[in-house]
């Protein structure tokens, strides 16, 4: 049996165990030191950079260093003066850790559904939903929150117009769209603060961890001490503000580094696998490879996606759902949660789940798309403004292996799977 190919591992260049063990020899084991600022000074350098078409341009955006991509959401909602009683506008078809965050500061998530073309969210409902809020409650929502899905920018232009037309911030969660670009700029440098995750699984990895991209010093000053507990400048502890402990370690820093002298290499990986995908996709009927809408939008292709037509006959699909699957879906360690059911009132079509089961028999690892948050049951009572868009994908999508340890051989492996998997 040929060994399983996951959906995107980390890989690591060989330089970060140098950083970690100059953080040891001069033991800054800490939630701060020299790695943390490298770190840091490496992405800014990155994210500053505008190429649109030749023309090349220095943003000066700062970036701040987290505990994780789930940490920034956080701060950014707190910095953007998110609180009880509040309402925030958030992309519905997303990972969790976008909008959690909402609840945390005991505000309200108000879910916008997307459009067709990047998958992420959609403008005019947006703008629709904007208007809803102020006739309903009188107030405006405190912060839209568009999520880079998979990579694919969002609509970036017409969001910042619409954000600014109602004087609301935006928050960038580029945490899968760390590289993407929209007119040659990188996201997270739009909006009033951009979220970066460098999670395990992510586009670079310090193990876990994450960033804020913030619009300048000052705000990053704000970010920095609301991150390290709130605290005052006396000789002693004084707290006139509810702090946290979300600063990066210099540790995890460490490996940030390495992987920056990489991160060129590992999003041009992701696109060469796409493109390999693209070509032999092209001539399988009823499977369709997920791309960028025009040359605005240049995605990081994190993960690549396919949506497969509801007319397609992939085999054992007749079995789909049978057996309540026992393990959390990504196998998150030690999870004890067993599902109740082994249907929902929102899944993957039959076709798609024995697509999946297909290919994990051939040691594949493929995953549906995100389940929309307005369809979670924990987000029952939030607001949602739905136009069925994320619902149906949700329902013909599936998730790709991406990763730099993602050969040619594999690729053609998998899509050989996928054409091995569709019956007659
Ligand atoms: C991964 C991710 C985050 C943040 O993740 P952490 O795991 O906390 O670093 C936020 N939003 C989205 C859409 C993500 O995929």
């Amino acid at each position: 049996m040929r060994e399983r190919i996951y959906l995107c591992l980390a890989h690591m260049s060989g330089r970060e165990q140098d950083f970690i063990k100059e953080a040891f020899d001069s033991n800054w084991v800490v939630p701060m030191g020299p790695n943390v600022n490298g770190f840091e000074k490496d992405l800014e350098e990155f994210v500053n950079k505008v190429d649109d078409n030749g023309r090349i341009k220095e943003l000066d955006r700062k970036v701040c260093c987290l505990s994780a991509g789930t940490a920034a959401v956080h701060l950014a909602l707190l910095a953007c003066g998110v609180g009880p009683g509040d309402e925030v506008l958030v992309q519905s078809f997303t990972f969790c850790a976008s909008s959690h965050p909402i609840t945390y500061l005991g505000a309200t998530p108000v879910f916008v559904d997307s459009e067709r073309e990047t998958w992420n969210m959609d403008p005019d409902l947006l703008e629709k939903a904007i208007k809803d809020r102020i006739a309903k409650t009188g107030r405006k929502p405190k912060a839209i929150i568009p999520v880079a899905l998979y990579g694919m920018p969002y609509q970036i232009d017409r969001i910042l117009e619409i954000a600014e037309r109602y004087e609301i911030p935006v928050i960038e969660d580029a945490a899968e769209g760390l590289g993407s670009r929209f007119d040659g700029q990188v996201l997270g440098t739009f909006g009033e603060y951009g979220v970066l995750s460098f999670n395990g699984n992510k586009m670079i990895t310090t193990s876990g961890g994450g960033a804020l991209v913030c619009r300048d010093e000052e705000a990053k000053k704000e970010v920095l001490f609301y991150a390290t507990q709130a605290r005052e400048s006396y000789p002693y502890y004084q707290h006139e503000h509810i702090g946290y402990n979300y600063r990066m370690s210099n540790i995890c820093a460490g490996i940030g580094r390495g992987q920056m002298t990489v991160i060129d290499e590992h999003i041009a990986h992701h696109k060469h696998v796409q493109a390999l995908y693209r070509e032999l996709l092209a001539n399988v009927k009823g499977v369709t490879l997920h791309e960028n809408p025009t040359p605005r939008f240049d995605s990081n292709f994190w993960l690549c996606a396919v949506t497969l037509d509801p007319a397609l006959k992939v085999k054992g699909q007749e079995n789909a759902y049978k057996k309540v699957i026992t393990g959390a879906v990504g196998g998150a360690a030690g999870v004890t949660h067993a599902a109740s059911s082994a249907t929902t009132d929102c899944q993957p079509n039959a076709n798609v789940e024995a697509m999946r089961v297909a290919l994990d028999a051939a040691n594949i690892e493929a995953r549906p798309l995100w389940k929309p948050m307005h369809k979670q049951p924990v987000y029952n009572e939030a607001p949602a403004y739905v136009n069925g868009v994320s619902e149906s994908l949700f329902a013909v999508g599936l998730c790709l292996p991406a990763g730099p340890y993602v050969t040619d051989e594999d690729v053609r492996y998998i899509v050989d799977s996928i054409k091995n998997a569709i019956g007659n």
